[in-house]
């Protein structure tokens, strides 16, 4: 996929140089000559980086970053800065403004490319994981996420990773002032503990001697636990070709030794303020994921769920040769118990059951609510006997203990009707769906038959 790039400046052959090189490079160029026009099209234009001169007149570089990176539409959009001079007090400025890295004129052509490809990998990483918290959000089921929040209010868990201990205690001292750091001066002891460490970023001197450091970030960068933990690198000086390299293996930002305080500060406070951005967008994905799959008066897994998983539970079952039961339960005369006291009272009738249900069942069975009242538990590896078994005592729990409404005041005797069916027992062309209809036709004969009862469909 070819990367959008927007390229800001406000002397247009600089515009022309820098749009020349990425063309070559099979990059789309769009251009804006001043801050204001580069705050407008970033937004409406939505590109995948964004080049931005600091010195204009009117809105400057730094101006238009803070803007940029404070709207939600573009907040995500990486900045690097590029500036006339390689001035210390400049970067700081940038990065406290919200720039991810800085391009020094004249620009060279392989730490341009090296960083639009590494900051536009970032970014399709990130935008996935936005395209799904978009959904959940208009599916009505996540909350917003506050792109401003001040991940200074919390310390972060730093993982240093250098073998050489004088550099190794600056660092920590420096890191130690705003976090909580952990040293390891093993660089093979250290891919155990970027395992389970759980830390917000890993800092890794890239001139350690016992291990290849690349070797050591592409480890880290490949490990499921580790895969979108930020890496920043610290390399030596003019070592541009490491530092490339480093890029193009994952490694998200890098600084040049000797480390300077400040901008030490401010390249760690971006990298653990995107860290935290994408654990929200993962954790309210998985929650809205969550919600998607369980119904919200039981917590049990919903009819949709059902119909998705029922299909590989069976599947399943015929190629292992173990049978798969189900038993569909449907409360009885359960009109008159909203009737009687209220839909309300009918509702915690309907989650008393649903806990009874699910404090019977296995981890690896799948209970839902199939129906107002009615209920389905779909359980691998379980022959029919076995699943009458577990049905008739379910059915004494629920009519053996009467469920109490509106503090004690009210106890409802509530039954149950369950039908039976499985795998064991089926034709030839059995399906997901023949076995829910044979359950179904075991459970109108229970109900036809007296209800609070268990019926087999094989019998
Ligand atoms: P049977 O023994 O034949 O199953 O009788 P029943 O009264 O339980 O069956 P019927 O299907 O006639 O009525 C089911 C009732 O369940 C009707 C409906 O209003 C009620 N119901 C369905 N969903 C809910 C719900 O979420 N909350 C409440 N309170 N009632 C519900
Ligand atoms: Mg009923
Ligand atoms: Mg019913």
């Amino acid at each position: 996929m070819t990367a959008r790039v927007l390229v800001v400046d406000d002397l247009e052959p600089n515009v022309k140089l820098l749009e020349a090189k990425l063309r070559a490079e099979y990059f789309d160029v769009i251009g804006a000559f001043s801050g204001k026009e580069a705050v407008e099209r970033a937004k409406a234009e939505q590109p995948d980086i964004i080049l931005l001169d600091v010195m204009m007149p009117g809105m400057d570089g730094f101006e238009a970053c803070r803007i940029i990176k404070s709207t939600p539409e573009t907040a995500h959009i990486p900045i690097v800065m590029v500036t006339a001079l390689d001035q210390q007090a400049d970067r700081v400025a940038g990065l406290k403004a919200g720039a991810d890295d800085f391009l020094t004129k004249p620009v060279e052509d392989v730490a341009l490319f090296a960083r639009v490809r590494s900051l536009t990998r970032l970014k399709m990483m990130t935008d996935e994981l936005r395209m799904r918290y978009a959904t959940g959000k208009s599916m009505g089921v996540v909350g917003a996420i506050d792109i401003n929040e001040d991940p200074s209010t919390e310390k972060a868990r730093i993982f240093l990773i250098d073998d050489q201990p004088d550099q190794a205690d600056r660092v920590r001292a420096l890191l130690g002032e705003l976090h909580e750091v952990s040293l390891e001066i093993d660089p093979e002891v250290a891919l155990g503990r970027a395992k389970t460490g759980d830390f917000d970023l890993v800092v890794i001197n890239m001139s350690i001697e016992k291990m290849d450091p690349l070797r050591l970030c592409s480890t880290i960068r490949s490990f499921e636990e580790t895969r979108l933990t930020p890496l920043l690198a610290i390399v030596r000086q003019g070592d541009t070709r490491k530092l490339v390299r480093a890029l193009d293996i994952g490694v998200n930002d890098y600084l040049a030794r000797p480390v300077d305080r400040n901008e030490l500060t401010a390249r760690v406070t971006t990298q653990i303020r995107r860290k935290r951005y994408i654990d929200q967008l993962r954790s309210s994905f998985e929650a809205s994921l969550e919600m998607a799959v369980t119904d919200q008066l039981t917590g049990l897994y919903n009819r949709r769920y059902l119909a998705s998983h029922l299909s590989g539970m069976f599947d399943r079952a015929f190629w292992t040769g173990r049978p798969l039961s189900l038993m569909i339960l449907d409360i009885d005369h359960f009109k008159p118990v909203n009737d009687t006291y209220g839909h309300d009272s009918g509702d915690k009738v309907i989650q008393e059951v649903s806990e009874r249900i699910r404090n019977s069942v296995r981890g690896i069975d799948l209970a839902c609510r199939y129906g107002g009242e009615e209920f389905l538990v779909a359980m691998p590896d379980t022959d029919v006997g076995f699943a009458a078994v577990i049905a008739e005592r379910l059915r004494q729990e629920i009519a053996g203990h009467k469920v109490t409404l509106n503090g004690g005041r009210d106890e409802i005797a509530v039954t149950v009707s369950i039908g039976i069916a499985s795998t064991e027992n089926g034709p030839k062309d059995d399906t997901g769906q023949k076995l829910i209809k044979r359950a179904d036709e075991a459970l109108y004969v229970a109900k036809t038959g007296g209800r609070n009862r268990v019926i087999n469909a094989a019998a």
